[in-house]
């Protein structure tokens, strides 16, 4: 290694070295999660598990997100991202695709902590309500979204990095298919083709949004954007798990074949749909129409660990094969194909000019031992308590489970914190006026004696 890249990978004594360190570690690339809400994913801990949501085809949407979203302060928020930070870290992921609020303060925390990240200032048109436990229906802003979508840009703008050289990168997030208008998207693919920025959307992630868009346009979700010009190798499909074929859908057509001859990138986050009973029809068979599937982890855990091996054994569940769902598929959509997709020929690889973004594993833990195939290990079996340190470029940023710079003990004590006001006040927010007990019951009855 010279600064922040690695120079040479070979056998000992190659080439000469100013300091070696000799090591038991396995040493990968470190993870890149490719759907990340820094801002909000620990509290969805006790809020989204375990409930009958029959109503709206088993997704959290319509209810949960609402009133979560609208009970964080901004300093909830702040607490929730560098909880969050630290968690990405402890788990072995040193990029994430970061979409939400507070771009620039997520910016300087990366930065300053040292975790790699794209990051995308959330804007829409409109959002989505129910107001009777039935229905969804949609509120539209006065502006279009406009407002938001030129504070987007003006993050984007600020942070190109053309050069590769800072830790933050923008991009364009607009929220939801079903809540951009379409001029909102044409002008998001403009500016993201002038500025060379990526876009990620959440498209495909409901029942009710693919209902939804046949009923205003008569096309898919994926077809609709299709037509309206923004899929491309620009683009990342957040979810794309309700796409005709689908079992949910049971709807012709052929969404996976447009994506895939767009040469856009899926993000799946098998974790969270898993809890709800929901999966995509499949992993394989997605890669098999050339379609380049990535994974993220949405909400909590934030950890890739968790999605590389839910993608894994869903796939084989659903195909009824141990040879479907292979390690080495889910580890590349978790490293190198990331990378490709974020057009970063130096990330997600150990090779001369890489930046050294790096997990060092313990050979000799408890669930690492014994260790034949490293990557299978890691797939199958390891834990965060595995991973000895996490570098970012060429930083030891995580040692032990130690984040350089967080205070993660007092930030977890304030997590706790805003969550139990998230909780204590769940009626104001939800929809019906329900307590969170009422809304969800704890397993056992008030543990609050
Ligand atoms: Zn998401």
């Amino acid at each position: 290694m010279t600064g922040n890249e690695v120079t040479h990978v070979g056998r000992p004594g190659e080439i000469q070295s100013d300091r070696v360190v000799e090591t038991n570690n396995i040493i990968a690339p470190g993870f890149i999660s490719m759907h990340t809400h820094m801002h909000e994913s620990p509290v969805d801990k006790g809020i989204a598990e375990d409930i009958d949501k029959r109503q709206f085809w088993s997704t959290n949407l319509i209810e949960i997100l609402p009133p979560r979203s609208e009970a964080l302060t901004r300093n909830d928020r702040e607490v929730c991202t560098r909880v969050s930070i630290a968690e990405h870290l402890r788990t072995g992921t040193t990029t994430v695709m970061q979409m939400g609020p507070d771009s620039d303060y997520t910016a300087k925390e990366c930065d300053r902590v040292g975790l790699r990240a794209y990051i995308g200032e959330s804007y829409r048109s409109g959002s989505w309500y129910t107001s009777n436990g039935k229905t969804v229906d949609y509120s539209w802003l006065d502006d279009d979204g406009q407002e938001d979508f030129e504070r987007a840009v003006d993050f984007a703008s600020r942070h190109v990095n053309t050069d590769r050289s800072r830790l933050v990168t923008g991009f364009l997030n607009p929220s939801q298919v079903d809540t951009c208008s379409e001029d909102l998207l044409r002008q998001t693919e403009l500016v993201s083709a002038k500025l060379g920025v990526l876009i990620q959307i959440h498209a495909a992630q409901s029942y009710s949004e693919f209902y939804e868009m046949t009923r205003r346009h008569g096309k898919t979700p994926i077809e609709w954007l299709n037509s309206i010009g923004l899929l491309n190798d620009r683009m990342i499909i957040g979810h794309g798990l309700f796409v005709t074929g689908s079992s949910w859908t049971n709807f012709p057509g052929d969404d996976v074949g447009l994506i895939s001859a767009a040469g856009t990138s899926v993000a799946y986050n098998p974790w969270v749909f898993a809890r709800n009973g929901i999966a995509m029809e499949t992993f394989d068979a997605y890669r098999s129409r050339g379609t380049r599937v990535l994974l993220g982890t949405d909400t909590t855990t934030q950890s890739m660990l968790h999605s590389m091996r839910w993608a894994s054994i869903i796939t084989k569940v659903l195909e009824k094969r141990s040879d479907a769902g292979l390690a080495a598929d889910v580890f590349n959509a978790a490293t190198v194909e990331a990378a490709n997709t974020l057009r970063r020929d130096d990330l997600g690889r150990i090779e001369a000019g890489a930046k050294a973004d790096l997990t060092f594993w313990r050979t000799d833990s408890h669930f690492m031992t014994p260790t034949r195939d490293p990557i299978r290990s890691i797939v199958y079996y390891a834990e965060a308590e595995d991973i000895e340190a996490t570098m970012v470029d060429g930083k030891i940023v995580m040692r032990d489970g130690e984040v350089k710079g967080l205070d993660t003990a007092q930030d977890l004590r304030d997590l706790q914190k805003t969550a139990e006001e998230m909780w204590s006040g769940w009626q104001n927010h939800d929809w019906a006026g329900r307590t969170i007990d009422q809304h969800i019951q704890p397993v056992y009855g008030d543990y609050n004696m």
